[in-house]
């Protein structure tokens, strides 16, 4: 419906009023983006659906791409709020990086159809599934849906893995410099010091975690598996009884009497699950809650990148693990 006649003059007279400070706004804005930044034709726009595929996109892609991530670093990578804008945004990029695996078929299958960009189906140089060449763990024999189960590829929370982190990276780079073979060169570049920062590093994370080998860590989801390989732990066992099932009061009296028996020093809490199981397991054992995420920034302090996460991640867990359960 049409604003009426007598509302329409104000508005107009208010926009007048606004127009010369925010003319002057943008144009400082604009100023400042242009002398900052390359030609704006030159960079590769890249989406991925979670920040720790996003964060080893910049590692490789520099500032040759421009890379935005779907889902939020707190949000649970299965259930992502999949917003209109995402359909638009994916129809303007050269490339998508998924994390595959079936980690996004719940939502991200509906804003592809929506896009129908051609630069990123399936096959094209555009279109990265990370899951590939990463050897897949806990692939079901047999599968009940009704179950839950949104693990049906394999478990798919693999690039909290340094080991899989460099195998994603080298993918990208080769994506990006089959987009962009002008920029061949640096993207290798990027890679070779990536990969070596995550070799330093990498060693530092192993020594803090060695002390604690074959150590018990507990999670909420089913997601850690591939973090407690790379560093010589073990999740047996986790609180939901399947994924995006709450744990019943039977359960929770089981993984009580897990806990005590195998010792589980640390629960790692995530942003997207419900605090309330790992409190009371820790006000029953004195296991202790270690604030978790598999994506950079799902924690204060973890923006910068999957380097600083983990970081973060394995000093915060070898802190837990140092104090024996106290009840
Ligand atoms: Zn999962």
């Amino acid at each position: 419906m049409p604003d009426s006649p007598a509302l329409q003059p104000r508005k107009r007279r208010l926009a007048i009023a606004a127009w010369p400070s925010s003319v002057f706004g943008v144009l400082v804005v604009l100023v400042g983006v242009v002398i900052s930044m390359p030609p704006a034709s030159a960079q590769l726009k890249v989406a991925t659906t979670t920040a720790d595929l996003a964060s080893v996109a910049r590692e490789i892609g520099g500032p040759a791409v421009d890379v935005v991530a779907l889902a939020r670093p707190g949000e649970d990578p299965h259930f992502v709020d999949a917003k209109p804008s995402f359909i638009a945004r994916l129809s303007r990029v050269d490339m998508l990086i998924e994390g595959g695996a079936e980690l996004e078929s719940g939502w991200l299958p509906a804003l592809l159809l929506g896009a129908r960009n051609p630069k990123i189906a399936l096959r094209q140089p555009g279109r990265i599934r990370a899951n590939i060449g990463i050897e897949m763990l806990e692939i079901p024999t047999s599968l009940d849906r009704s179950q839950g189960d949104l693990h049906a590829s394999g478990n798919p929370h693999f690039l909290i893995a340094p080991s899989n982190m460099r195998i994603l990276a080298r993918r990208i780079a080769s994506g990006l410099e089959s987009l962009d073979a002008s920029n061949a060169r640096a993207f290798q570049d990027r890679l070779k010091s990536f990969e070596g920062r995550l070799d330093s590093k990498l060693l530092e994370w192993r020594s803090r975690l060695e002390p604690h080998r074959g150590r018990q860590i507990l999670g909420y989801h089913n997601s850690w598996i591939y973090f407690a390989r790379e560093f010589g732990l073990k999740v047996d066992f986790v609180i939901e009884p399947k994924p995006g099932i709450p744990p019943s009061a039977r359960r929770m009296a089981d993984l009580i009497t897990a806990i005590r028996e195998n010792d589980i020093r640390a629960v790692f809490v995530e942003p997207h699950v419900s605090r309330r199981f790992a409190e009371t397991l820790s006000q029953k054992t004195g296991i202790r809650m270690v604030m978790a995420s598999q994506y950079p920034g799902g924690i204060p302090g973890t923006e910068a990148g999957v380097i600083e996460l983990l970081d973060r991640l394995t000093g915060d867990l070898a802190r837990a693990l140092e104090q024996p359960l106290g009840k």
